[in-house]
């Protein structure tokens, strides 16, 4: 059976000391059975978090990762570094690294294949924008997203692939897709990921829905049968609204 799965993108915010303070809350809360929960806290306060949460079942995450192994890219993390701390799951194909650091699907192949070889749990993110929904494109941009970083990959890959639909309109907006819209969504994603994969992998997959879930509306969003959880940005700045996320299963 598939994972439920809920993850906090804490994208850039929080300090080392701010972080310090959020996962002490987040510690006293109450995890839910049966329920993944995971941080994205950024590269510099990475190993703080993981060292700190070492006993406890949160796990900590990387929000993305340079697809070559060292070499001369400024500014860049790889997956050894990443790995070397001990972590084992990352954020791929976000949005905003699409939108505002130019990541391309053919990039993205390469990030998620160099994720792979390393051994890591990928979160890979796609999703239309409003002009896409608006004009009736949002299946055929999300499965082109799905199909040009992902298809090259055999089914025993699938394993280690979580998808995460995060409808770039919904995100930070308050908007969120409608339930009825993500299941609608989240089932053509897995009928694309079945008529390649097969049903098995198919049904094996978590298909995260992201875009402004907050406590008062994760519930309904997490009821729908494709839904496998969320991944979450503002609310997860707050321990207790990314916790009654958390247990809205
Ligand atoms: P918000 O929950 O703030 O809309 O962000 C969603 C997101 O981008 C998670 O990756």
């Amino acid at each position: 059976m598939r994972k439920n799965i809920v993850a906090g993108n804490w994208k850039m915010n929080n300090d080392l000391s701010e972080t310090e303070t959020l996962i002490r809350e987040l510690k006293l809360q109450n995890k839910p059975a049966d329920v993944e929960v995971m941080i994205a806290p950024s590269f510099t306060n990475l190993l703080q978090a993981f060292n700190t949460l070492k006993e406890n079942p949160i796990e900590v995450v990387a929000q993305n990762m340079h697809f070559a192994e060292s070499g001369a890219y400024t500014g860049e993390v790889s997956g050894p570094m990443l790995k070397s701390l001990g972590i084992k799951t990352v954020i791929l194909g976000h949005s905003e690294r699409r939108a505002y650091f130019g990541e391309t699907d053919e990039m993205l192949a390469k990030k998620v294949d160099a994720a792979l070889e390393n051994e890591f749990r990928v979160i890979f993110c796609f999703g239309e924008e409003l002009k896409d929904r608006k004009a009736d494109n949002h299946e055929t941009i999300v499965e082109s997203q799905i199909k040009n970083a992902l298809f090259h990959l055999d089914a025993s890959a699938l394993k280690n692939i979580v998808l995460a639909y995060e409808p770039v309109w919904a995100i930070g907006t308050g908007e969120t897709a409608s339930p009825e819209q993500a299941q609608e969504m989240h089932a053509f994603i897995r009928k694309t990921m079945a008529d390649n994969y097969g049903t098995d992998v198919a049904d094996g997959v978590s298909i995260l829905y992201g875009g402004s879930v907050k406590p008062n509306n994760a519930k309904e969003i997490f009821s729908k049968p494709d839904v496998d959880g969320g991944l979450i940005g503002g609310a997860s700045l707050n321990a207790e609204d990314f916790f009654a996320i958390a247990n809205a299963f």
